[in-house]
This record gives structure tokens, sequence and C-alpha cells, in this order.
């Protein structure tokens, strides 16, 4: 596995890889990784001949009172993760060299970034279109592979890569969960060890509301309520559970197509997000 921390060897060794015919996957990640990121770039294997994974802990993405600092970092043990999982490029850029003195271009998204996460991290969107546009340019691949766990995310990112005509096929990659169903995320490292055991809530509030659908129920409002119940049984704060339609995200009432169930929840020290799909 090559590490590469410029972008511009980056990209002259992707159009080297492209020339000689080699189909290209990428896995974005800002590190410290877990079963989840693994899952993806194992998936991303199956789709190409090089696998690129990048680490960037991103700061456009984070709000002035976020966890820019304290997000966790651990280069030597993702370093040996990527290899192990059969990563063949760790891209691995500072924030010097992806944001030059004086950068002034963005990228935002006007639509499905404006709710959900869009609306409780005002900004973050706006970060992760900019740099996963730029990792794009750099790493020029033919697949990219998003985690379902991430859902607005892969949202607004299929709507760049189709408004802005990017030549990369998206591949969704499930959530991975911990036995209990708690969605692996580098944050759970922030919960105390009560706040863990709690932190199932997410999980379970998500199968609640998916039985309640599965018996019958349509109403949003319903099934919203159970979810803040289960959540509100615990020390965690909700942020906000949200029904939306799965293709633009808008608030729904009563659910006839399919609908995200998406919500956010706040612990003394993590901010933790899941989701699930509605379908009949
Ligand atoms: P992050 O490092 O948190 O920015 O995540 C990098 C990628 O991994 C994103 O596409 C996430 O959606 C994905 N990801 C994060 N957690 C999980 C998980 N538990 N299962 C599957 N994919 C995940």
């Amino acid at each position: 596995m090559k590490i590469i921390e410029s972008p511009e060897e980056m990209q002259k060794q992707a159009r080297l890889l492209i020339q000689s015919g080699e189909y290209i996957a990428f896995v974005p990640t800002m590190g410290f990784l877990h079963e989840g990121h693994l899952s993806l770039i194992r998936l991303a294997k199956e789709y190409s001949d090089t696998v690129v994974v990048s680490i960037f802990v991103n700061p456009a993405q984070f709000g002035p009172n976020e966890d820019l600092d304290a997000y966790p970092r651990d280069f030597a043990r993702d370093e040996k993760l990527c290899r192990e999982a059969g990563a063949d490029i760790l891209f691995y850029p500072t924030s010097q060299n992806m944001y030059l003195d004086g950068h002034s271009m963005w990228l935002s998204e006007e639509s499905l970034s404006t709710v959900l996460c869009g609306a409780s991290r005002p900004g973050h969107f706006r970060g992760v279109c900019t740099i996963v546009a730029k990792l794009l340019n750099i790493v020029q691949p033919d697949f990219m592979v998003l985690g379902e766990k991430d859902a607005q995310q892969l949202r607004v990112l299929r709507r760049m890569v189709r408004d802005l005509n990017f030549a990369v096929k998206i591949i969704a990659a499930p959530t991975v969960r911990a036995a209990d169903g708690l969605a692996m995320s580098s944050r759970n490292k922030y919960l105390t060890s009560a706040e863990r055991k709690e932190a199932v809530c997410l999980f379970q509030s998500l199968e609640k509301a998916k039985a309640l659908f599965a018996a019958g129920e349509r109403d949003a409002e319903t099934l919203k309520a159970a979810v803040r119940a289960v959540i509100e049984a615990t020390s965690g704060k909700v942020d906000y559970i949200e029904l939306v339609d799965d293709e633009t995200l808008q608030s729904v009432q009563t659910l006839e197509k399919p609908a995200l169930i998406a919500l956010a929840v706040k612990f003394s020290g993590a901010r933790l997000i899941d989701n699930t799909v509605l379908a009949p």
C-alpha cells in the first residue's frame, strides 16, 4: 500500500492508473477507522483494480463550536487497518495542501442540505460538498463508496454528482453495527461507559418505528412520538427526529412512499446519528 500526501502526486498516480486501464474505487474518510469504514474498503475492492482510501479531517465541515480539535486521530492504527482491508493507496493530505492560502471557492447544495443535519449544522454540507468535489478531482475514481449511516450526506453527494456531471458512480454500503445494534462511529469513543450502554437507544428507537410501520402505522407524528419515547427514557437529548420523503428529504405526514426516518441525539460528549428507510 502506497501512502501519498501530496494532492499533485495523487492526481499524477491516478492519471497513470487510468492510462493503464485500471478502475479506481475511492473511499473518503476522516480516519479513526472502524469496521464500518473497513466494510466500505472491502466493497470498493469488489468494484475495482485499485482502491484509494483518503483520511482527512476536513475543517470546513465542522462548525465553530464543534469537535474539530478533539476529533479522534490515530494514523498508525489507520494505516495498518487500511493495509489489512486491502487498500492500495492511502491518500493522507494536510489541511494546508487541501486549502491553500486564500481558498475562496465553495460548493453548496441548496435543497437536500437545508434539513436534518443541515439545519442543525449550518455550513456542514457546504464543507462536505467542497471537499468531496476536490477529492474526486484529485483521485478521479470510477466508483466512490459511501455509507448509508450518513444518509443525508449520501443523498446530497448523489445530487452533487448528478447535477455537476461528475464521472463517478456512487455505491451505497449498509450500516455496520456493534453487537447491541449501535451504529459504529468514530465519535462513539467520546461516550462515557454509561452513555455507551444507553446509546443503543438510537437503534432501538428505529427498530420500534420499523415494528409499528410493519404493523400498519402510517402516521408520521405517531411514529416520531414512539421514537422520541425510546430516546427520552435515556440521558440522550433529541437534536431532531424527522420522517422525510426518501428522495426530496421533505417532511411527510402520512407514509405512502419510501420514507427516511433520521435522528440525531446528543450525549454529554457526542452527537450521534442513525437512520433507516421505511418502505412498504
Ligand atoms: P467518516 O470517517 O465518519 O467521515 O465516514 C467515512 C465513510 O464511512 C462515510 O461514507 C460514512 O457514511 C461511512 N461510515 C461511517 N460509519 C459507518 C458504519 N457504521 N457503517 C457503514 N459505513 C459507515
